[in-house]
């Protein structure tokens, strides 16, 4: 079925490419709004696009971001967003210990800005060298009280976006020195009527190697330049 972006934030980042036969690629940023691709399971795919977007989110205000779930996809779909890493792929421990360990990361929770303080000068007084003290928090806690901490662990992610029923799915060409999108309903184009530059088409039957530093560098790539602000419909 044809998926249109319903709603959630203006620009959000696709993620569940392998439940599409013709969709953005995994990592690609999409307007609010737009026809997006050719999938079934809209709702999974809105929870793989909602993670990647919370990670992009939470990336964009510069924070270090893991994932802290088990499932497989939807840890590819953090990626896609831009995550650091899992969780459970690094050694960590919960909560600040009596006694320094080998671990590089202490996850802890906090409920204010006093605890996360609390908890960092604690794991440098137990520690006394190097180690991450991350926040373990949803998305909301994380954008407010991530910044204090060396990084955030997304918990639960929140049900960002939607997407809905379209009739069309046009061709898509993106403008990223402008932050354009081209509907491509009647006339196609390949340069941008504005700026004469080519445009990068947002679809295709590609699927990315769906593998942890192969999906971060797409995205970097993909989100690089000016991102989606505007439709125009041709
Ligand atoms: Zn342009």
């Amino acid at each position: 079925m044809i998926v249109a972006y319903a709603r959630g934030p203006p620009v959000a980042v696709f993620a569940g490419s392998w439940l599409c036969s013709r969709s953005p690629v995994d990592g690609t940023p999409i307007a609010l709004g737009e026809p997006v691709g050719d999938c079934s399971l809209p709702e999974r795919l809105a929870r793989l696009t909602s993670i990647a977007t919370a990670v992009f989110l939470l990336k964009e205000k510069g924070m270090r971001v893991f994932y802290g779930g088990d499932d497989q996809e939807e840890l590819l779909a953090a990626y896609a967003g831009g995550a650091d890493g899992a969780l459970k792929e690094v050694k960590y421990r919960l909560g600040v210990p009596e006694s320094p360990d080998d671990s590089a990361f202490v996850v802890v929770e906090a409920s204010g800005e006093e605890e996360v303080r609390r908890a960092l000068r604690r794991a440098g007084e137990v520690y006394r060298r190097r180690v991450d003290v991350l926040l373990i928090a949803d998305l909301d806690k994380a954008l407010r009280l991530g910044p204090l901490a060396s990084g955030v662990v997304l918990k639960e992610p929140p049900n960002l976006v939607a997407f809905e029923e379209a009739s069309e799915l046009p061709e898509i060409g993106r403008c990223t020195h402008c932050g354009v999108d081209f509907l491509m309903y009647g006339s196609k184009i390949s340069r941008c009527i504005y700026c004469g530059r080519s445009l990068r088409g947002v679809l295709t039957q590609r699927k990315p190697t769906l593998r942890p530093e192969i999906l971060r560098a797409i995205h970097r790539k993909l989100a690089s330049g000016a991102l989606p602000k505007r439709l125009v419909v041709l």
